[in-house]
């Protein structure tokens, strides 16, 4: 069997979800599943809402309705008139959501991000999959959260992989194209959990885990993973083939073409990971797979934006030792940083992290009882695989350089 995602920019309207209908056509959907995710923007329409919910009541109903009238203008475009069945299923889903707005007691912020965020991915693949059975495509539509378990950790939910391998296998019908919503699970009280932003990547390679496909082919508005991503460099260039290891850690710092948990699963069984356009399905793109030789040419650049320098020193002169290593890290972990880079001196210590959750403030705040503390916001982190002198050079042209690492492979700068 074989797994297909398909993601937000694939479905971001209504020609999108036409061309996924035409993808399937063009390259075959026998014992297939699809991953969906929201369309287009709507996840963060989601997290708008969830923010008014908690932070500004008086927008909650305005900030939803933004996400019905995108919805709508999809519906329409998709199933000409409002007599269509269809129209019922995506209003329940909206009563759905305020039932639980109106019931709910929990005041975690957190616990009901994942009971809302995944209305999007529950819309999204409610109307594609009735427009596929529309034009014949039949289809059998599968709530994931009755396949991927996890546990409580809401936002970031780790995967029970013993339990969801019966699931999948169990909900899997062979006979037709199954389609599911990506990056959702759920807890052992059945409550809706997420697999951290960008997560559907991560939803495919567990299917095609489980179910032992023969290969993961997720859908892009790019021809496959390029050297650097186009929308910040010029000239990037297709790598055709890459190794299951580069891909790992091309991923981990940060192109995000591909999710970094994606490639681990799908490495532990050797399966196939291709990454194509969904412009242009029947193109080569990119295939990730088994082998030493499969080291690209040429150098490739990362860049991650919006992250956040801290410098730490100690404030009597003392050393930075392991001991205050470990409790900045579980500071760190406790405030559920995603930390980039460390660079450590005999008085001071850097890192470079990732305000994912807001938890800056309160982070400082605890460090600061211990240490001196300075710190840069809104810093670029670049990472230059394979570099070269000249790509370091032209990196560095015009930029403030704050922090620099080097490995054998790799290079590290943070920029300002
Ligand atoms: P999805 O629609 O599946 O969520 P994403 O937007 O997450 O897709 O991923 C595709 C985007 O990833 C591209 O539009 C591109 O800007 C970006 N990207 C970042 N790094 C790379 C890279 N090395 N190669 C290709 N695309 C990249
Ligand atoms: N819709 C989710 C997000 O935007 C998951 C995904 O698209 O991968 O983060
Ligand atoms: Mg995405």
């Amino acid at each position: 069997m074989k797994v297909f995602k398909f993601g937000g920019a694939s479905v971001k309207d209504a020609e999108g979800v036409k061309n996924v209908a035409t993808v399937l056509q063009k390259v075959g959907y026998d014992n297939t599943l699809i991953v969906v995710s929201a369309m287009g923007k709507t996840t963060n329409a989601m997290e708008l809402v969830i923010k008014n919910y908690f932070e500004n009541k008086a927008e909650l109903q305005s900030a939803l309705q933004e996400v019905k009238k995108f919805h709508n203008e999809i519906l329409l475009d998709l199933f000409g008139n409002e007599r269509h069945q269809i129209f019922e299923e995506v209003k329940s889903l909206f009563t759905e959501l305020s039932n639980f707005f109106k019931i709910n007691k929990s005041p975690d912020y957190n616990f009901v991000y994942d009971q809302v965020i995944g209305y999007g991915e529950l819309l999204s693949t409610t109307i594609i999959s009735f427009y596929l059975s529309e034009i014949g495509i039949q289809n059998h539509w599968l709530d994931v959260r009755s396949c991927i378990k996890t546990d409580s950790y809401y936002r970031r939910a780790n995967v029970d992989w013993e339990v969801t391998q019966g699931l999948i296998n169990k909900n899997f019908n062979k006979d037709i194209l199954n389609i599911t919503q990506g990056f959702l699970g759920s807890d052992a009280n059945n409550f809706t959990t997420s697999l951290g932003r960008e997560g559907s990547d991560y939803t495919a390679a567990i299917f095609a885990y489980c179910l032992n496909a023969t290969g993961v082919t997720i859908w892009k508005d790019v021809p496959g993973v390029l050297n650097a991503d186009p929308r910040y460099f010029e000239n990037a260039t297709l790598l055709h083939q890459i190794s299951y290891r580069e891909a790992i850690e091309l991923a981990f710092y940060g192109a995000s073409v591909i999710h970094p948990k994606t490639l681990q699963p799908l490495q532990r069984k050797e399966i196939p990971l291709y990454v194509k356009s969904f412009l242009n399905p029947e193109a080569e793109g990119t295939s990730v797979s088994k082998g030493k030789t499969l080291e690209p040419e040429i150098p490739c650049f990362i860049v991650k934006k919006n992250q956040v320098l801290i410098s730490l020193s100690s404030l009597d002169f003392s050393y930075i030792v392991e001991e205050n290593i470990s409790e900045i890290f579980s500071l760190l972990h406790y405030y559920k940083m995603k930390v980039d880079v460390i660079q450590n001196s005999a008085i001071s210590f850097s890192v470079c992290l990732e305000n994912t959750y807001n938890n800056l403030d309160k982070l400082l705040q605890h460090l600061k009882a211990k240490f001196k503390v300075r710190y840069n916001e809104n810093v670029s982190l670049y990472t230059i695989r394979h570099f070269t002198e000249n790509a370091i050079k032209a990196l560095e042209k015009d930029k403030t350089v704050l922090l620099k690492q080097l490995t054998q492979q790799t290079v590290q700068i943070v920029t300002k």
